[in-house]
This record gives structure tokens, sequence and C-alpha cells, in this order.
């Protein structure tokens, strides 16, 4: 079970709270899609045979490249890659991107699941997060899709300045009521050199509020509850049969191979990434000299990452998994840190696996840390 990530790092404008590496420079698009297909040759081996069930176009936005750019990178992976009949294969797509004879030609090459980036209904939102579609494109593209593809996520982000509880109410509900059958729902954050954080710290943006943040973190799965979405992961919601194959696995810990500049790879015992820049990621290719950085997991830093991500799965952290792997001791260990969470009622027990609370979701992430070696 393995998995395959391109990333596809142009984008049309920058949105003001986005820090993924991209550039709106689309002069050397035809010179990278090159590139990865190199690195596909050269990295056929990475995965050491095994199957691979998922493959992800992520960015950046790759709904930007053509039709033929995209099959091109399919084919050129099918070639190399021993693909699983009905394997997930997902593009990300923005609103703007999405006409009818688009979806049919990514259907044609064997897209089978698309990721489109909404992130709000409303125009002021859209406005204000400098996204390049609209409101109208939001709903009318979403329905358009619905026609050709079954199996489709959408991104929606809550938290920001602008959003109330009741536009966050009418996003979601206008979200179910398209029947999107998969929901990745992000909290705004602020991160490091983006326009977001200079317009807060020039002040002419009113920072995050968290506690707005949690409540509408609440609310939402309350809502997504109700309507019959499983809440599968943190910030993912599916509707039975409609999770996220490829970000499953991830989270199962399973190889993936990334490819493009700042795609992270895993094979099992290493990490690796490839450089965060374009032009210096296609010389590198081009010479067969990849620029790129390796760390060996330790068996420590594993523990920590299984932690991490199990913690904010449905699943949970396997305890018996735990022993298994890394000795009863450490599982006492985690065992003895959950106590005062279970006591204030954000871990519960169940089959021996320590699976969030609602409120625990809140606190994913600081009570994972806490449980680090
Ligand atoms: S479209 Fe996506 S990747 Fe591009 S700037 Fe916006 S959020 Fe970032």
């Amino acid at each position: 079970m393995a998995g395959i990530y391109l990333h596809i790092p142009f984008c049309k404008q920058a949105c003001t709270y986005c820090n993924f590496h991209f550039t709106t420079s689309l002069r050397y698009k035809d010179e990278l899609v090159l590139a990865l297909a190199e690195e596909i040759k050269a990295e056929k081996d990475y995965l050491g045979g095994e199957e691979v069930r998922t493959i992800y176009f992520g960015g950046g936005t790759p709904s930007l490249l053509s039709i033929s750019d995209l099959g091109f990178l399919i084919s050129a992976l099918r070639q190399q890659f021993p693909l699983a009949d009905g394997a997930e294969i997902t593009l990300e797509a923005n609103p703007d991107d999405i006409n009818t004879e688009k979806l049919q030609g990514w259907k044609t090459i064997g897209i089978t699941r698309l990721s489109i980036g909404v992130q709000s209904f409303f125009e002021e939102e859209l406005r204000w997060m400098n996204r390049a579609h609209n409101s109208q494109q939001a709903i009318g593209n979403l329905q358009l899709a619905r026609e050709v593809f079954e199996n489709i996520t959408m991104d929606l982000i809550y938290g920001s300045p602008l959003l109330t509880d009741e536009m966050w109410k009418q996003n979601v509900d206008k979200a179910i009521g398209l029947g999107i059958p998969h929901l990745s729902c992000y909290a705004l954050t602020v991160e490091e050199k983006t326009p977001l954080q200079k317009r807060i710290d020039a002040q002419t943006t009113p920072d995050i509020d968290n506690d707005k943040q949690a409540r509408q973190f609440l609310l939402l799965m309350h809502w997504l509850r109700e309507a019959g979405y499983e809440h599968y992961e943190v910030s993912n919601f599916a509707k039975p049969g409609f999770r996220s194959r490829h970000n499953s696995s991830y989270w199962k810990g399973a190889k993936y191979l990334g490819l493009g500049p700042s795609a992270h790879s895993f094979n099992g015992k290493e990490r690796r990434w490839n450089i965060a820049n374009n032009t210096v990621y296609i010389k590198g290719i081009n010479e067969g000299k990849p620029e790129r950085e390796t760390e060996v997991l330790t068996s420590t830093q594993h523990l920590n990452e299984t932690l991490m991500i199990s913690l904010r799965t449905s699943e949970g952290i396997d305890l018996n998994k735990i022993s298994t792997t890394w000795g009863e001791e450490e599982q006492l260990r985690i065992q003895n840190g959950l106590k005062k969470y279970i006591g204030h009622d954000l871990i519960r027990l169940q089959n021996n696996h320590a699976q969030l609370t609602d409120e625990g979701m809140l606190r994913a992430d600081g009570i994972a840390a806490d449980l680090f070696v």
C-alpha cells in the first residue's frame, strides 16, 4: 500500500494566508512538467515495488496544468510503477479552473477524485483571502463537477475575522446541500511571512479570535455529524465510503513518494524532502543530482510521529501497537500520560485505543506533544 504525491507549484494569485510552495509565474511550467517525468523515472525503485494505490496532484494549483500535461504525467507514472486496479487519483482544482470540457478531460485521463479549494461561499471573505474565484463560480462549478465526478472533496476555512457563526453555518449547509461527500475544514492560521501576518502586524486586519475559532470547530462537528458525515480525522469529514484513501494511508504510516519541488517522501525508514525552489529543482533533476535533504528517522522520532498522527484520527492511538513496536514500558508511559486527559474528558479509551473527544480535538497537537518521548 503506497502512495505518490506530485507537487504542482503554480497559482494564479497568492492567497493571503498561504505558506505553501508556489509561484504566480508560469514561466517554467513546461520545464517543470518534464522534470517531474524525469524524477518519476529516476525514483521508480523508491517504493520497493509496492503497489501504488493512490496518486495525488497537489500544490499550488494542479488544475492550472493542461489535460495533456496531466495525462502525460499519469502515463509516465503508469510506466514506472505498479498501479493498483481502481487506484484513487486525486486532482486539486480551484473553482475558477472548472468547466465541462476540463471535467470530461480529467475523467478521460484517469482522475477519479477532485479536491476543490472553495474555502467560503461569501464574496467578501473570498476577496479578503485574495482567492481567484468568486462565490458564483464556486457554487456553479461544484454543481458541474458533481455531474461528472461522484468522489469530490472541498476545503472550507473557519475562524477568519469576517466569518460569523451564522455565515459559517451557511457555508457548511451549502456544502451539504450540494451533496459534497467529503469536507476538509481548516482553522485559519497565521503563518510566518504571509500577507495575512503582515496585515495583522500592521493592524490593518484583526488578529485571529481563538475562542471564536474553537466555537466554530465545535459547531462544525455537531452539524456534520447530524448530516451523516464521519469525523475521521481532526480536519476531515466523510460520508461512508468517501474517506480520502491517500491521506488515510499517510496516517497509517504507509510509504509515499513525493515528486516535485518541496515534496516530501517516506520509505518506512527515512524521510526526505525536495528543495522548495522551482529552478533549482529543475536543474538538479536535469543534471541527475536532485536537490533534497534526507533524515533517517530514529525510533523515538518514529514513535512521536505515530503519536501525533494517530491521535488526530478517529481510530486514535493503538496502545497494543505501541507495545508491540516500542515495548511495554513505552505503552505504560503513554497510558500514564493519558490519565489526566481521560480525567478531563479530552480522551476516551476504547478497545485499547486512545481517542480524542470533541473537546479533545481542539487540543489534539498539544496533547500529542505532551505524550512525546
Ligand atoms: S491557491 Fe492554494 S496553494 Fe495557491 S496560494 Fe491559494 S491557498 Fe496557496
